[in-house]
């Protein structure tokens, strides 16, 4: 039987392997194929559904196959979905081709990630997608632009309209909380769809994405997608065919927004730049800021970086020119900028009886807050009651069995929690080591303060902000629309609550340790202590009423605290910090690779980790690269897998990326899974 000419289609599958899969296609199914369809293959044992990146081939011979496979071995394409209709366009696959090359991740996985089962309609899905519904009018009109905002607007919105073919056009917008730069985004997104253009706002958080989402779709006039993992299925799948029938024009979404196939893109905003959420961690570890600049290469679209706080990555590309710059020096509300108040820990009484650590002073400026009429904020970056357990008697601390890390302790649930894996286990009534039955619970986290702090202050009505206790989407905005609506005084939280909520109300943000922040064994560990405790602060003082911020520490001159309250300039601050980086070669200047290699047995872990640094140091005495380690991952053991790190620094990416090829070539032959990290951010 002659099987020649016969169809052949490559495919990038969403697993974690390099390299394309080729695939017989029949003659009937070959011409309702594209670049941009997606097929239903085989794969292993399974079947998979497969990006359609080079168009179908013919081979006349046997000597027409890829090398690897023998006409017998080859498998067909089961099934072609959406009718072959392109899921994604070429500029698309251009900007996952790059993050693919860019970040060691294979392609497939990459279009994956942008392109999830549920917008494609895999799953849970209906049949065909539903038309969205359309609005005419914006029900918010837009405010009249102060001065500054003019001045910042005419800067930016004359950089829109520049065109800088095949260059990135990216602007920082660096204004303070508060200051109106959402107004701005509004403002060039309406001038953006005005010429016809599609727009891609982005938020760290799913949390905020829903309340700017509102606020553009009020104020625009027209439909605005919503864009992120926790966004219902179905609906995922209306607004991406939304989005490829050219109906849907804006879209607000967290960091995987950023592949949104948003159509004739001319503007992407990054709001809170500087947020380290941008970067993901799992499976695809891209940099979703990183991405939109590549885009507005790829597209002519204007990226906005917006923040109060700006990275030192972003400040070093305004320095060099490559970035233009925008401010916002001065907050709208009259009530100005918070002031800000450090409470000595080491010094003050505190309160007795109470597991957090609280100066009596602190207590009574909650109270004063509360009685005139103001809201607090308490911001604790803790989870659980307490951070562990331990016995008195032989100073045994309760850690995980499968992680190197000690339990937290969650009183209401009683439960022991480990907040890397989940593990669970009751709160023991007596030490196993000594059997010893004096445990204490130590250290302070946001549950123990919502049990003590009506103890102490007797007007508190509390609300509680946390993943433990708001685990849902619906559940976060009641918290945060009870608080707005005033049917309490307290939000305390962790992370969460940092992030740009407006709550006119709030006369005092109070940081219950500051400390907390700097011990992070990190090196932009300095940076993200002072954006943190600038933001929360930001929270304070945003409605007419002037806002204070107390922070209670036991370092009360660290450099992070002396900018906070304005002894040191941030641009001294800035610099000192700047410098440090530049000595270490650190980024901005220097670039990181993480390799990491696992095992579930300590030597096998760590004997590659050798091998692979073994491998590299021909890179490295050449020059070309710097190489740190192996040495045991911050948490040595996670979820009963043991990890071994090293770091490669270079100035230039080509080098790391010789080095990942050669890291990568290695692992491959011994069939090591190796864990790749190009500009990591989470270190520890
Ligand atoms: P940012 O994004 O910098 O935190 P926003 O754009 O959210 O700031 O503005 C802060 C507050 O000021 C909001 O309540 C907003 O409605 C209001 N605001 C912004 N611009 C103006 C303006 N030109 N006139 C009056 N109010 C404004
Ligand atoms: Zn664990």
């Amino acid at each position: 039987m002659n099987d020649f000419p016969l169809n052949l289609v490559s495919v990038a599958v969403p697993r974690p392997v390099d390299g394309l899969f080729t695939y017989r296609i029949s003659a009937e199914l070959a011409p309702t194929v594209q670049v941009g369809s997606w097929v239903k293959v085989p794969f292993g044992r399974n079947q998979l559904h497969a990006f359609v990146v080079e168009p179908v081939r013919q081979a006349l011979s046997e000597a027409d196959l890829p090398a690897q496979v023998s006409l017998e071995k080859m498998k067909s394409v089961i099934e072609v979905g959406n009718s072959g209709e392109p899921v994604f366009t070429s500029e698309l696959l251009a900007l996952c081709r790059w993050t693919s090359d860019y970040y060691g991740m294979p392609l497939g996985e990459v279009l994956h990630c942008a392109l999830p089962p549920a917008a494609l309609g895999l799953r849970n899905a209906r049949k065909n997608p539903r038309p969205l519904k359309q609005r005419t009018e914006p029900i918010v009109k837009p405010h009249e632009l102060t001065l500054d905002q003019r001045v910042a607007f005419d800067q930016l919105e004359s950089l829109r309209t520049e065109l800088r073919p095949g260059k990135a056009k990216v602007a920082l917008l660096h204004g303070v909380t508060g200051s109106g730069k959402t107004e701005l985004y509004l403002e060039l997104a309406r001038r953006s769809l005005a010429d016809g253009k599609g727009v891609l706002i982005l938020v760290p958080e799913i949390a905020l994405s829903s309340q700017l989402h509102r606020r553009f779709e009020e104020s625009l006039g027209e439909a605005v997608g919503l864009w992120h993992s926790a966004v219902a299925d179905g609906k995922r799948r209306d607004e991406l065919a939304a989005l490829q029938r050219g109906e849907l024009r804006v879209v607000v979404g967290a960091r995987s927004a950023v592949f949104a196939p948003v159509p004739d893109l001319g503007l992407i905003v990054i709001d809170e730049e500087h947020d380290p959420t941008y970067k993901q961690e799992d499976r695809v570890r891209y940099h979703a800021r990183d991405l939109s600049v590549v885009r507005s290469r790829l597209t002519g679209a204007f990226v906005v970086l917006g923040s109060a706080t700006p990275s030192l990555e972003t400040r070093e590309r305004v320095l060099e020119g490559k970035y233009s710059i925008a401010h916002l020096p001065k907050r709208i509300a009259t009530g100005g900028m918070p002031t800000i108040e450090l409470v000595d820990l080491g010094e003050e009484p505190k309160v007795e009886g109470i597991q957090a650590v609280l100066a009596e002073k602190t207590v009574e400026a909650i109270r004063a807050a509360i009685q005139s009429g103001g809201q607090v904020m308490i911001f604790l970056n803790r989870r659980g009651y307490a951070a562990f357990l331990l016995c008195e008697d032989c100073g045994e601390v309760v850690g995980c069995p499968n992680c190197s890390i000690s339990l937290t302790v969650h009183k209401k649930r009683r439960l022991l929690v480990c907040h890397v894996c989940a593990h669970q286990e009751p709160i023991p009534d007596v030490c196993e080591k000594c059997r010893g039955d004096k445990l204490s619970p130590m250290g302070a986290g946001i549950e123990s303060l919502e049990e003590d702090l009506p103890k102490i202050v007797p007007e508190a009505i509390p609300l509680r902000l946390d993943r433990d206790q708001v685990t849902s989407q619906t559940r976060l905005e009641k918290v945060l629309q009870d608080f707005r609506e005033q049917k309490a005084n307290i939000l305390m939280g962790t992370q969460m609550l940092v992030k740009g909520h407006d709550f006119p109300g709030v006369t005092l943000v109070v940081v219950i340790l500051a400390d907390a922040l700097f011990r992070w064994p990190d090196f932009r560990a300095t940076e993200r202590a002072y954006q943190i405790l600038k933001q929360v602060a930001g929270r304070a003082g945003r409605g007419e009423r002037p806002g204070k911020v107390l922070v209670q520490t036991f370092d009360p001159d660290h450099a992070v605290l002396s900018v906070l309250r304005g002894e040191l300039s941030e641009e001294t601050f800035i610099e000192s910090e700047r410098e440090l980086r530049k000595v270490l070669n650190y980024p901005p200047f220097g670039r990181i690779l993480r390799l990491r290699l696992e095992s579930a047995d300590f030597a096998e872990a760590k004997n590659r980790a050798s091998s692979v640094a073994q491998r590299l140091t021909e890179l490295q005495t050449a020059g070309l690269i710097d190489v740190l380690g192996p040495s045991e991952a911050f948490l040595e053991r996670a979820k009963g897998i043991f990890r071994w790190d090293i770091l490669v620094k270079s100035p230039e990416i080509q080098h790391l990326h010789r080095a990942l090829r050669m890291a990568k070539e290695l692992a491959h032959r011994e069939k090591w899974s190796l864990g790749v990290d190009v500009d990591p951010y989470a270190m520890a």
